[in-house]
């Protein structure tokens, strides 16, 4: 199979796109080609989406770790190769870690080579939110480009429709039929592994 090496900088969130503005009406597109020393002068509005799930920073503190609540609610990025998923290939479904939406299930889980798991789609696209995630405004004045112009290097950002919870990001460099490449953060997820039972009888979530 191919190796998906992604751009460790693509993927590992920098000091840059810690501090990026969401959402798309910054007035920047991925398109631009202006400088990144250009100076921001219009400060871009902050979108607020409502998700359906909301919990306190208090409740997730209190029963996230803090990789869980770096990843999820600052969007992080945890150290590849560390998470407890990425060479995971039992049976089964992958949901959120804060509000329990399944998201993924380990029949489009594959090895990407990358560190981290990965999927080459979701259960359902309306179970994510994705959001263009290739360039970032500091708010420092300055506009941060992609690491790279290529299509491959295009991504979006992978949040939780129900809850807003970070995951991970999305790539338009996966294996066929898809073509997408859903980097995702063990931290984000919680796994249920599924027993499959003599024929007649229903599988089961251990
Ligand atoms: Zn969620």
């Amino acid at each position: 199979m191919e190796s998906f090496k992604a751009d460790k900088a693509a993927v590992n969130g920098d000091t840059a796109e810690q501090n990026s503005i969401e959402g798309t009406d910054s007035g920047v597109s991925p398109s631009d080609n202006r400088s990144p020393a250009l100076t921001c002068s219009v400060r871009p509005k902050q979108l607020s989406p409502v998700y359906k799930v909301q919990f306190s920073n208090e409740e997730l503190k209190a029963r996230l770790t803090p990789t869980q609540y770096n990843v999820t609610q600052e969007r992080g990025t945890e150290k590849a190769y560390s998470g407890t998923y990425y060479r995971n290939r039992e049976n089964g479904i992958y949901c959120c870690i804060v509000c329990g939406e399944y998201i993924f299930t380990s029949k489009t889980k594959f090895y990407s080579g990358t560190g981290w798991p990965s999927f080459s789609d979701v259960v359902d696209t309306a179970r994510v939110h994705l959001k263009p995630d290739g360039l970032g405004c500091g708010c420092g004045g300055s506009l941060v480009p992609l690491p790279s112009r290529d299509a491959s290097a295009m991504r979006m950002e992978v949040k939780c429709h129900n809850c807003g919870a970070h995951m991970g990001h999305m790539f338009e460099d996966g294996p066929k039929p898809t073509g997408k490449r859903y980097c995702i953060n063990s931290a984000a997820l919680i796994f249920h592994r599924i027993v499959e039972k003599p024929e007649g009888q229903k599988e089961t979530q251990v």
